[in-house]
């Protein structure tokens, strides 16, 4: 099989059950059957509580009650389980289910179209004309991180990492919701809401206030959170004028950074790579006449991010790459002059 074949997630997605996931990691007897649903303990997080994880047969779709707090469909299942990518997924389960590979490629670009003999079919082993249960193109399911139904309050606003270390106003501060956490999972970080598209925060990212040593790092995550499946301040970004520039930057204070200075339209990938959960973000709020500037830091993995990420987003919209004259410059260390002069210049 070529490495880089297109799979047509929807049909794989499709051809497999949550259930026939279970019985693959021999899990199926730990759950218990309802009308529509198997409850258990969840495998991803390994907890106990036998009614922390519900599958929705009908829907084909799995949540983590506890401590994973998301949930997602078959190949989101997979991609947990192996920690891999949703592309490894849709491969493991071809193999594993002995899928048709050809009838689940997509059918734009793929590089096989050369091939004119298939292998002699052995017994045919397409599960596509067993019953199945519908496939749920929920909006939700490829959206996995769910909103929090809490919120840290008491964030101490005026801690000075962020005022002096970070330069940034106390409006920006409270504009972005960021504030010192005393206690709970992000004790002793600089908590930073991130929200999805829609506005909902679905996690908090907790920033060490200062130089963390080699055993701390610098960002913590919540377990579970995808941020891969994000973009830092898009709820806020998208709602800017079509005909202004959207900046993607790599961190969250680059972001706050910009904003602060008025380049309000920016986004953070919150890395120097950019996800195909990224790509598609952008895409739905772009089109062919937007115009986007990629801003990665001036480092090794910048650079090898941006010529990435320009490539795949100039498919779909003007794209424009900045490059920093010095090496490790960021755009957190722009000046407000030089915002202006950036996104002013580009239509
Ligand atoms: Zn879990």
């Amino acid at each position: 099989m070529a490495k880089t074949a297109f799979v047509d997630f929807k049909a794989v997605k499709a051809a497999i059950t949550m259930e026939q996931v279970l019985q693959h990691y021999g899990l199926l007897e730990k759950f218990k059957r309802g009308t529509d649903s198997l409850n258990g303990p969840c495998p991803i997080h390994k907890g106990s509580n036998p009614t922390q994880f519900r599958v929705s047969i009908s829907k084909n779709i799995w949540n983590c009650f506890s401590e994973c707090k998301h949930g997602g469909n078959v190949l989101d299942f997979i991609a947990e389980m192996e920690k891999c990518s949703i592309h490894a997924a849709a491969l493991k389960a071809i193999a594993w289910f002995k899928l048709d590979p050809e009838a689940m490629a997509a059918k734009n670009g793929n590089s096989e179209s050369g091939e004119t003999e298939r292998p002699a079919p052995k017994a045919p082993v397409k599960p596509a004309s067993s019953p199945k249960p519908a496939p749920a193109p929920s909006p939700e399911s490829s959206v996995p991180n769910a909103p929090l139904k809490f919120r840290l309050d008491k964030l101490e606003r005026s801690h000075p990492y962020l005022l002096e270390q970070r330069g940034l106003t106390p409006e920006t501060i409270v504009d972005f919701g960021i504030g010192f956490c005393a206690k709970g999972m992000m004790a002793d970080r600089i908590a930073i809401p991130i929200h999805n598209a829609k506005g909902e925060v679905v996690a908090y990212a907790g920033r060490f206030p200062g130089d963390a040593g080699d055993d701390t790092p610098k960002y913590k995550m919540p377990p579970g959170f995808r941020k891969s499946q994000e973009l830092f301040n898009l709820d806020r970004a998208c709602k800017e004028p079509a005909d202004q520039p959207l900046v993607i930057v790599e961190g969250f204070f680059d972001a706050m950074k910009l904003h602060q200075h008025g380049c309000r339209k920016v986004v953070a990938l919150m890395g120097s790579t950019m996800s195909a959960a990224q790509e598609e973000l952008i895409r739905q709020h772009t089109n062919s006449q937007s115009h986007v500037i990629v801003m990665l830091d001036e480092n090794e993995a910048g650079q090898a991010g941006r010529e990435d990420i320009a490539c795949r987003l100039s498919r779909f919209c003007f794209v424009r790459v900045h490059q920093f004259d010095q090496p490790d410059m960021e755009p957190e260390h722009l000046t407000p002059e030089e915002v202006q002069q950036l996104i002013g210049g580009v239509l």
